[in-house]
């Protein structure tokens, strides 16, 4: 157990995570080098192609007798109860700062949280290859953060490797080996967990006491399941068995079992007959938004549940209850950590489950009191009230890491909200720090795009809640050819209903496919339509085939098409593709 170290890799988006990991991948030889590729460690193909992290990755590493485990995780603030649990399976934590950009946002949502796990923390700087680098001063930044000598600060370029083998003698240097017992009774903790149609469910843990290896009988503490394992191993990063897995260590248990209900993420195994105490395991994630999934076809339901069951598994912030509408039948309400995550989510559904679907606009929780003095929670636009009633609607208190130079444009985005600053101050000389507070509905629209466009990234912010605050919100109704297509109701500020309907009705005219019959889009508040966008008909020219100069019997067959158009308008429904509510989604 001395040999042992387990860290993750902490870092704001971009700053070069998974790019480091590859180094260390490679100096460790943990991974072939005919094998090797970029951000190895993202292995999901969606996260290759986005370029970004969505999941923590365990692997495990031999490096001059040590047995190194490594956690790389996600950046994005979405995903940040990934972090959590990582850092919870951890001692220690490589803070890693971009050279060229200097502290920003989550790094210190990170930082607070490793400090807040006892972590010991390795600071380091990336990127210092790039002629933009500034090392002196990012290094003062971090310093000055952590309240340590900048001295202290390691410089790495994840990108032709310099500096990362000293990065690892640090770490093994500087992080303590793990606490627990290996003769003690066997116990561990389920960090994460994926679904394998071969091996059921597989547990990602971190055993704390004793140790464990294939074909024994285990025991899930909060679930009750039993299952006799088909295998214990490590993740290189695929999934290695080993002879044993024992206290201190990071692998996973094949349970063979094929309920997802029997694995829980923060539960604790056992083996049968050997009670140990539970772990404390982890708090529950706080949904940010709502949006409610259909299948695009019916008969598709039990595929979606059994798809979120499992995604479930490997996504432990995705929240899911049962959801039923009269217009797009039984479907499930789920609950997110933001935008980003609910279109990996939709995403990951359509790669693993092969699903197509109809997911409402995402919306905050709202909370109405009647004039009655009845109060109701407002988890849908469906269920919004006509009648006159007090709405109050969640708020945040915002964090803003900004260099001065960006100052004036962070305040242009924030005026663009209904957002209010409350205080700047400055960290370092480089930075400032904006708080202010801000509706969550204006900060998960749109804020997020805004201010990286206005400031080319540089600014970074974090939120959390308050106390919510009464709002002037309306709702728009969404039609398309005269019916309403319930799936696209939008909750928005009265003040910006208006510019939003006129947004809705024109996207939605350049992504519905175009009909033989013309299409009309409103959007409208109540019975006032604000908006509306013509879809001209596809002309088919049905004239084609006649040449020479036959004129009357070219206008019968053009009125006989017009005739027919009215026809299909009149019953016409629009089929609305299911991309359709993905491409809406994105801004
Ligand atoms: P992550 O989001 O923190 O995992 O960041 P990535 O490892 O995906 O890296 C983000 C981008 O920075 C990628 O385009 C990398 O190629 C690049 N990058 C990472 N480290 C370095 C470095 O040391 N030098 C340079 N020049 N680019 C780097
Ligand atoms: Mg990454």
């Amino acid at each position: 157990m001395q040999n042992i170290r387990n860290f993750v890799i902490t870092a704001h988006i971009d700053h070069g995570k998974s790019t480091l990991a590859d180094r260390m991948l490679e100096l460790t030889k943990t991974v072939e080098v005919r094998k090797m590729h970029a951000q190895y460690l993202d292995t999901m193909g969606l996260e290759q192609e986005r370029g970004i992290t969505i999941k923590m990755q365990p692997v495990t590493m031999m490096h001059q007798g040590y047995h190194l485990n490594l956690i790389d995780t996600p950046g994005h603030v979405d995903f940040g109860y990934e972090v959590s649990r990582a850092l919870a399976a951890v001692e220690g934590a490589i803070l890693l700062v971009d050279a060229t950009k200097g502290v920003q946002a989550q790094t210190l949502a990170n930082l607070e949280q490793a400090i807040l796990q006892d972590l010991v923390i390795i600071p380091a700087i990336n990127k210092i290859d790039l002629p933009q680098a500034r090392p002196e001063e990012v290094k003062q930044e971090i310093a000055v953060v952590l309240g340590a000598d900048p001295a202290t600060v390691l410089e790495v370029s994840a990108k032709d490797g310099t500096g990362v083998a000293e990065l690892l003698q640090a770490v093994i240097a500087r992080v303590p080996s793990p606490s627990g017992k290996p003769e003690d009774t066997f116990s561990a903790l389920i960090f994460d967990s994926h679904y394998d149609d071969f091996r059921g469910v597989i547990a990602h843990v971190r055993v704390i006491n004793g140790s464990i290896g294939s074909r024994q009988r285990v025991q899930f503490l909060a679930s009750g399941a039993k299952a006799e394992l088909i295998e214990a191993g490590v993740f290189t990063p695929e999934l290695k068995p080993t002879t044993l897995l024992a206290a201190g260590e990071i692998g996973y248990l094949a349970t063979g079992l094929k309920d997802p209900h029997a694995v829980r993420i923060g539960d604790t195994v056992i083996l049968q007959g050997k009670p140990a105490p539970a772990l404390p395991g982890y708090g529950e994630p706080h949904p940010v938004v709502y949006a409610a999934m259909f299948p695009e076809d019916a008969d598709d339901f039990d595929l979606l549940k059994d798809g979120l069951l499992k995604l479930q598994l490997n996504d432990a912030a995705l929240t899911v209850t049962p959801e039923e509408s009269h217009a797009l039948g039984r479907g499930f309400r789920c609950g997110f950590l933001g935008t980003l995550h609910l279109e990996i989510v939709i995403e990951r559904l359509r790669r693993e489950a092969g699903l197509a679907l109809v997911v409402t606009h995402p919306s905050v929780v709202l909370t109405a009191t009647t004039p009655a003095g009845r109060t109701l929670a407002i988890k849908t636009p469906r269920d919004f009230p006509e009648e006159a009633a007090t709405i109050l609607e969640p708020w945040v208190r915002l964090d803003i890491i900004v260099p001065p130079e960006h100052l004036s444009a962070v305040i242009q985005v924030i005026s663009e909200t209904r957002g209010v600053i409350e205080e700047t101050k400055t960290v370092t000389p480089t930075r400032l720090e904006i708080r202010g507070s801000a509706p969550l509905l204006d900060v998960v629209e749109e804020f997020a795009d805004r201010l990286k466009s206005a400031t080319s990234g540089y600014a970074s912010f974090s939120f959390a809640p308050i106390e919510p605050r009464p709002g002037d919100l309306l709702r728009l109704r969404v039609l398309v050819a005269h019916e309403e297509v319930e799936a696209l109701t939008k909750i928005v500020p009265k003040n910006r209903a208006e510019r939003e309907a006129r947004a809705i009705a024109g996207k939605l005219k350049d992504i519905l496919p175009p009909q033989l019959f013309a299409i009309a889009i409103q959007v409208a508040t109540g019975t006032r339509v604000i908006a509306r966008e013509t879809i001209p008909a596809l002309r088919k020219n049905v004239t084609e085939k006649l040449y020479g100069g036959d004129f009357t019997r070219k206008k019968k067959l053009l009125v006989k098409q017009r005739k027919g158009k009215k026809r299909m308008e009149k019953s016409g429904r629009v089929e609305i593709p299911s991309e359709v509510y993905v491409r809406l989604l994105k801004k």
